[in-house]
């Protein structure tokens, strides 16, 4: 079983490092693909531009992060990154082997907003991690019914029911909450407030170095 973990990474943080980490471990996959987004579909494009994005990802999971690689699909096809697109291309290479994409609960709310939609089950697993402030049960009230009856139809009670077909299943998972998000780091950043121990150092010191997110340039020296 293969992981897919997408997003804009605008920076990436240790709640997607980490959430990717516990997932891959959890399920026993044989990899976790971190899948950084070009254009999202349905949100102001990302205040970083692609490449820069792409090499703070690939710094944060360097070449020692076992079972964490970067694929930059996205990156490569430009336009509008639809993950309906993504995940067949995806299929093409991985014939029937299944696939687990992995949605934060506040992404897992806006399903129905994406680009065909209904396709996207049929071609993986969804694995649902929790978020903090998002709450998530078959009869919450911010859930669309669409999606309810989804979670309803697919839900998968263990991993076991994963491994055994390519796609289909829905497997929420509990993993460490960690409130951090890139929206944040950006405002620390424009604010002049150091965002170290939210995300890897590493990935830190690039956009100091880049002066990303209207970085206050008296924060080079901290
Ligand atoms: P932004 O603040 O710019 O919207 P973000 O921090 O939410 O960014 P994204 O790249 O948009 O990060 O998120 C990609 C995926 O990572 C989504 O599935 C989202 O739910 C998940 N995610 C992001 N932050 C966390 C977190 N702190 N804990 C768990 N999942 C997270």
């Amino acid at each position: 079983m293969i992981g897919i973990y997408g997003g804009t990474f605008d920076p990436v943080h240790f709640g997607h490092l980490r959430a990717a980490l516990e997932v891959y471990q959890g399920l026993g996959l044989r990899e976790m693909r971190l899948l950084p987004c070009f254009q999202p579909p349905h949100r102001a494009p990302p205040v970083a531009d692609a490449r820069a994005r792409l090499t703070m990802l690939r710094s944060a999971v360097g070449t020692d992060t076992a079972g964490l690689v970067v694929d930059n699909r996205e990156m490569r096809r430009e336009g509008v990154s639809y993950m309906v697109d993504t995940l067949a291309s995806l299929r093409a290479e991985l014939s029937d082997e299944p696939l687990c994409l992995v949605l934060g609960a506040d992404a897992f709310l806006q399903l129905h907003h994406w680009h065909r939609w209904e396709e996207i089950i049929a071609q993986a697993h969804l694995v649902v991690t929790h978020r903090p402030g998002w709450t998530l049960a078959a009869d919450a009230p911010n859930l669309d019914p669409a999606l309810a009856r989804l979670w309803r139809d697919c839900h998968a009670d263990d991993l076991a029911g994963l491994a055994v077909v390519p796609a289909g299943r829905i497997l929420q998972f509990t993993i460490t909450e960690l409130d951090i998000s890139a929206t944040h780091i950006r405002a620390m950043v424009a604010k002049g407030e150091s965002p170290r121990f939210l995300l890897p150092d590493h990935v830190w010191n690039l956009i100091r170095l880049q002066g990303l997110y209207d970085i206050k340039r008296e924060m080079d020296e901290d």
